[in-house]
């Protein structure tokens, strides 16, 4: 296991995020390429987090909220705002833009933002997105305190109703006293564990809330035990098979791909369409390989 530290990152206008992957420690977790943990932050003042339109394309964003709640727009024409306990999935596939705004109102933020790399064979499928209000949940451990979540794929016999194309899983476990459990694993997957509040013990090892746990494909089970009131984010998915090109909000299999992906958002290409009564539109910044 692998015991690695959250950095600081800036989504604009000075609104800081820990970000868990990717690192140069850490690239991928099955095909999740991307985690973004926001707050807990209480939003004072008319401050809040405003995301302009900004592009995707050849991944799915993964908002899973906690506390205070999200407007999401695309330029499907979607309308969607995401409360706690519930996830909002967006496919970029071949192109979309999107703008993420916290409602005025919303005293504290606490989500968790993830992208989810698309294989090959799904790396120009039209654009989609998909909310999902309710999710599966459940109680273990072995005193019963430990609230689970299915948010995405399969774990035991349950199956999320999330849109994936990829094996993997994706789970919040709460504690709603302390408590602990050993949790099956695939050996064909690798796993990270995110703690979301409160400090966890992963197997032999305290991880806190500015750490990311990873533990490598081959794991049979995986022992967590948590203080009452904390509470996990754990990730899991097969090591994805190829290599994938990430720059700024584009995942491509190529960099060719990538660099054609900046040059059509740029010139303000269709394949991004535009967000309806979005203001501003985020500029992409020079891509470091061709610019050194
Ligand atoms: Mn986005």
């Amino acid at each position: 296991m692998k015991i690695i530290p959250l950095r600081q990152a800036d989504l604009g206008e000075g609104f800081q995020v820990a970000r868990a992957l990717p690192t140069k420690d850490q690239r991928m977790v099955g095909p999740w390429c991307f985690l973004d943990r926001i707050g807990p932050v209480a939003l004072t003042g008319g401050a809040g987090m405003h995301v302009a339109a900004h592009p995707h394309t050849c991944l799915q964003t993964f908002t899973w909220v906690m506390e205070g709640s999200i407007l999401h727009r695309d330029s499907l024409g979607t309308e969607q705002v995401i409360h706690p306990g519930q996830v909002n999935l967006m496919t970029a596939g071949h192109g979309i833009s999107h703008t993420e705004d916290t409602l005025p109102g919303t005293g504290n933020l606490h989500a968790a933002q993830l992208w989810i790399a698309l294989p090959p064979e799904h790396a120009d499928m039209p654009p989609r997105f998909d909310h999902y209000p309710r999710l599966a949940q459940w109680h273990q451990g072995r005193q019963g305190h430990l609230r689970v979540t299915l948010l995405a794929g399969r774990f035991g016999s349950e199956q999320a109703p999330t849109y994936v194309l990829s094996p993997l899983v994706g789970m919040d476990i709460t504690a709603q006293d302390t408590d602990d459990d050993t949790l099956a694993l695939n050996p064909l997957f690798e796993y990270g564990v995110l703690p979301l509040a409160g400090d966890i013990q992963v197997n032999d090892a305290m991880v806190s809330t500015d750490q990311f746990a990873y533990l490598p494909a081959g794991s049979q089970k995986l022992t967590l035990s948590l203080q009452r009131k904390a509470r996990c984010l754990i990730i899991g998915g097969e090591p994805f098979p190829n290599p994938i090109s990430m720059w700024w909000n584009f995942v491509g299999h190529t960099r060719a791909a990538v660099e054609q992906a900046q040059a059509d958002w740029v010139a303000h290409h269709e394949r991004f369409g535009s967000v309806p009564r979005a203001q501003h539109r985020l500029q992409a910044p020079p891509i470091p390989w061709i610019h050194r």
